[in-house]
Parts: C-alpha cells; structure tokens; sequence
C-alpha cells in the first residue's frame, strides 16, 4: 500500500486489511461510484478504468439497459431454484445459443463453475461416447492456463502459487506448452477426450498464440475424436474483436465456456455451450447450482448479450484495438519489449531489465488510469469495449509518459 494514501482511504484500506483475507494485492485505491469508462474514488478524484473487472465490464459500468432489466426483473422474482421453472431461463439460453451457433446451454454462475462443468461434461461424453475405459479419461490443457480457482482447476495449473499447499489434487490432467501444435499433436492417445484452451491466455500475461494454432489444433481434435473446449470466459463476447476469438480462425470449438461480461458487471452468469451429442450425457442429478440459471441472472443475461449486439461492440473492439496497439508501439520508450494482444485485449510487456510492471501500473493510477498487473511483466489494457476514441487518445496522453519511465518508481 502507498504510504501517502489520504486519510479517508487510508481508514477504507486498513478496515479491509484487518477484516479480510490476504488472498491479493490489490492497487491501493477505494472505489465508490462508477458510470460507463469511469469510476470514482472515496477522495472524488476520477479515474479511467482500463482493466473492467478483467473483462466481466465490456459493457462499462452500470449500462442503461442491463440495470432496466435487472430492476424490471427485481420487481417481478430473483429466484426460483432449478426445482421448478421460470420464464427467463429458456429465452437466455435460446438466445445465448443463437448468437454462438450450437444446441444448448448449461447455465451456472462463475467462470470456475462453468470450467467445471465443461470438464464433468467432456469426461461422461469420453466414457459414453468415445468408450474410454473408467477413470482413464485425460484432458491435454496448456502451460500458462488459467481456467479459475477450485481444488480441480489449480490441479492443472502451472503456476506453483496457485497450488502451493493446496494439494492433493484431482489427476487426469496432460500439459503441453502453448501454441505448439505438435507437442499437442503428440500428447494425444486413446484416452484423449478433451482439449481445454483459452485462444488468448489472459492471466497468462496477454499471450497470443501463433496464427493457425487454434485451427490445427481443432483439426487434430476432430480427427482423434477430442473435444475441443474453449475457455472464453476472457476473451469471448467481444473483447478481442470478434463475438468469440476463436472466430478469428473460423474454429467452432465442442465446448465453449462464456462468462464474466455475460453478466454485465452487474451479476455472475456464466454457462457451458455446446450440442446436444455433449450436453446430452447430463441426466436429472448429474449436475446442478441453486442459483444457476435463476430468473435474475437470466434477465441480466439476456440484457448483457443484447447490449453487446445491438451496440457492435465486437467491431467496435476490433477497429479501437488496432488503432491503439499501433499507437502504443509507436511511444519511444526503453521500458517497453513489445507490445501484443487481438481487439481491446492489449498486453505491454516491460523488459525484465526494467523490474516488474506494478510500479507502472501504480503511476498510471497516479494519473488517474487504472489497469493491473499481470504475470509480473505485463500491463494489462483491456477498457470497456463501450470507450470512444477520444478518451482513448486521452488516455494516451498519460500512458505514453508512464511507458517512457515518467513518474515510475523503478529499481
Ligand atoms: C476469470 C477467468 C476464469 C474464472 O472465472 P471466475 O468467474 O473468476 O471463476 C476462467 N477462465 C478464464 C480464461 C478467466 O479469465
């Protein structure tokens, strides 16, 4: 925490760092108000939010129409628990399947949630379907995945912290490097049933892999009889500038997992998407949330999709992204080692010569930009997709002295 907090602040950051746990390190600055591209802090002062909730705010803060619906909704019922029906559940996931081209949806509630039933999905298809033989089932993921927090999810991961001391942890899990497809190519056996990727890896630090990596894969996949199931929770509805990034490659995955701006920022929707030959190995009991798929979430739900459609903000990611990559690439500076990404989903990755990316993440939110850290090197630009291109030549602005060393603390 920045020792020369002000003293409303500093009351707000001690309060939580007494009563919560330790779990992050979040940058030392106490919201309370937020409305579109902007928030604002206990002290009145105004910043640009160029993280959005790691993607869950594409829509910005507080859009219009989805908090209409989720008023509207308030008024009427919240929730209904899947025991009996309720009338906003079947159109969400009609029209949830409709805008990505498959059968059906499995509605639940946080991005882990939805990994999680990808996984349970694809294992019963490989023992139902594929015939693997009991328990046998693998699933090849990526080093460098980030798919959530839960016991079965950190048990893939190649991050040591998220798994440090959390062990035992669920088998069943092959890694291979990203963006190699013969080393995928080659950890494919008979007991192969999926394939788990994010076609950008966020967390990972912004990584793109090479152009063709997701269609070979998918190739691959439909040759061996895998399923090829795409984490979008990141990196879908919009945010790198088609409605899913695989649609970069033309790739129809097997499964798709959507989350984060599916609930607009306002309430956690998430679901697993796929046909009926996937989603038809679920039987009364298999598998459940209370609060997946309630009447709320649904109507939020629907508002979220219908804003990101109805306001282009695919080709509105798309054509802001370019524009601004090009324009981060062309600030002079010594720090910078490259800048990547796809739509607005934008990494700058500082030189390991320079130290980390924190104390130019803490300068920007000196000038009243907030972005985040990721992977140690990068900073992570990923606004509301809802921005205009004059606040992001604003935001330049004060970016462009940051990346130049302005202000920054390094060591
Ligand atoms: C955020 C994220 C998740 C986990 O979502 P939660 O809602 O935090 O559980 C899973 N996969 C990817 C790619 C993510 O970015």
């Amino acid at each position: 925490m920045s020792p020369e907090a002000a003293p409303r602040t500093r009351e707000f950051l001690d309060e939580a760092d007494r009563w919560s746990a330790h779990n992050y390190k979040p940058l030392p600055v106490v919201l309370e108000k937020g409305d579109g591209v902007w928030v604002w802090d206990v002290e009145g002062r105004k910043y640009l939010d160029m993280l959005a909730a790691y993607s869950a705010l594409n829509q910005g803060h507080r859009h219009p129409a989805i908090l209409d619906a989720a008023r509207e909704q308030m008024e009427k019922i919240t929730l209904t628990s899947r025991a009996f029906q309720n009338d906003q559940m079947g159109p969400f996931l009609r029209e949830l399947c409709q805008a990505s081209g498959f059968e059906k949806a499995l509605p639940m509630n946080t991005g882990a949630e939805a990994v999680e039933t990808a996984i349970k999905m694809v294992r019963k298809w490989g023992y139902q379907v594929k015939g693997v033989a009991p328990d046998q089932a693998e699933i090849i993921v990526c080093t460098g995945n980030f798919s959530g927090r839960t016991t079965t999810i950190i048990s893939f991961s190649s991050e040591g912290q998220y798994k440090e001391g959390f062990g035992p942890f669920t088998p069943g899990f092959r890694e291979v490097p990203y963006g190699d497809v013969d080393a995928f190519e080659a950890a494919v056996n008979e007991n192969t049933v999926g394939f788990l990727v994010e076609p950008i890896q966020g967390e990972g630090g912004v990584v793109v892999p090479p152009d063709g990596y997701l269609k070979k894969t998918r190739e691959i996949c439909s040759r061996e009889q895998v399923a090829f199931m795409a984490d979008e929770i990141q990196t879908g509805l919009g945010r790198t500038g088609r409605l899913f990034c695989c649609d970069w490659e033309d790739v129809r995955p097997d499964v798709l997992i959507v989350g984060k701006a599916l609930g607009g920022g306002v309430y956690p929707v998430s679901a697993a998407i796929a046909d009926s030959e996937y989603m038809d190995v679920f039987r009364p009991g298999d598998h459940g949330s209370t609060f997946g798929g309630n009447p709320l979430g649904a109507a939020v739900g629907r508002a979220s999709l219908k804003v990101i459609l109805d306001e282009e903000l695919p080709r509105k990611s798309d054509e802001l992204g370019s524009w601004f990559m090009d324009e981060l690439r062309a600030v002079d500076s010594p720090h910078v080692d490259h800048v990547r990404g796809k739509g607005l989903m934008i990494g700058v990755v500082i030189k390991k010569s320079s130290g980390p990316a924190r104390p130019f993440c803490e300068a920007l939110m000196d000038r009243g930009i907030l972005a985040k850290e990721t992977h140690h090197q990068v900073i992570r630009f990923a606004p509301p997709l809802t921005i205009g291109k004059e606040t992001l030549e604003e935001a330049l602005s004060e970016i462009a002295p940051v990346l130049r060393g302005d202000g920054v603390a390094l060591d």
